[in-house]
């Protein structure tokens, strides 16, 4: 049963090019005149690593078990990341449509796994999150961050600011390269090459509402099972 959701059965089959080239000529139609691709892309990185500093420089001689934040967060994170990209990304859900809607029938639709590059800097628009989606995460999060703090450590609290904006920021930067073209030198490289193919096979739309959720590195994927390994095939 699908209930509310909204039936994506129309978009997990690859349109023929036409159809394609339609929806993203649409889209980069509706791309308003002043948007800055490399401002979208400066807000977040700016944000993201000024936060990192700032928490960086507040530390107070944090200890080993102190500093096991930051590996448990990043798995955490991970793990969210699978969520939020499967259950949200993927199915419309209440509050964040916007999300969804920019996501399953834009993106996946106009990015399949073998035409992934972007082919202007305009269209960093449908890569990255929104750019005020850093400052949401901070102000959504500071409840956690507030309770680390208070009941927990200033030291873990510091660390686990670092660590999901870091953890956003690195979201952002690979996903972009993924979708850069295998020409340009970033796209290129063993490692980029490596976690792309997994995000591309992602973007198979018939396997998209099923597999390989992970844009980062795909450790929950790993865990819960969802790394595509040719099981529809
Ligand atoms: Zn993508
Ligand atoms: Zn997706």
């Amino acid at each position: 049963m699908r209930g509310n959701q909204v039936d994506t059965r129309e978009w997990e089959i690859t349109q023929p090019a036409s159809g394609r080239e339609q929806r993203r000529a649409q889209a980069v139609a509706a791309i308003p005149s002043w948007y800055s691709p490399w401002g979208h892309l400066a807000f977040p990185s700016f944000v993201g690593l000024g936060m990192i500093a700032c928490s960086i420089a507040f530390l107070e001689h944090p200890s080993p078990v102190e500093l096991l934040a930051v590996p448990v967060v990043a798995t955490l994170v991970n793990l969210n990341e699978w969520h939020i990209h499967r259950n949200v990304l993927h199915r419309r859900s209440w509050p964040l449509e916007i999300l969804f809607w920019r996501h399953t029938p834009e993106h996946h639709v106009i990015f399949v796994r073998d035409d992934m590059a972007m082919r202007a800097t305009r269209e960093f628009r449908l890569v990255l999150i929104p750019f005020y989606g850093i400052l949401a995460i901070f102000m959504t999060t500071l409840p956690i961050t507030a309770a680390l703090w208070f009941l927990v450590s200033h030291n873990v609290a510091l660390l686990w600011v670092a660590t999901t904006m870091g953890y956003v920021v690195a979201y952002e930067w690979l996903h972009l390269a993924y979708h850069l073209p295998e020409s340009n030198p970033i796209g290129r490289s063993r490692l980029i090459r490596r976690l792309r193919a997994h995000h591309a096979m992602h973007h198979t739309p018939e396997l998209m509402q099923r597999w390989n959720f992970n844009v980062t590195v795909p450790l929950a994927d790993w865990l819960l099972g969802t790394i595509y390994r040719g099981q529809e095939r």
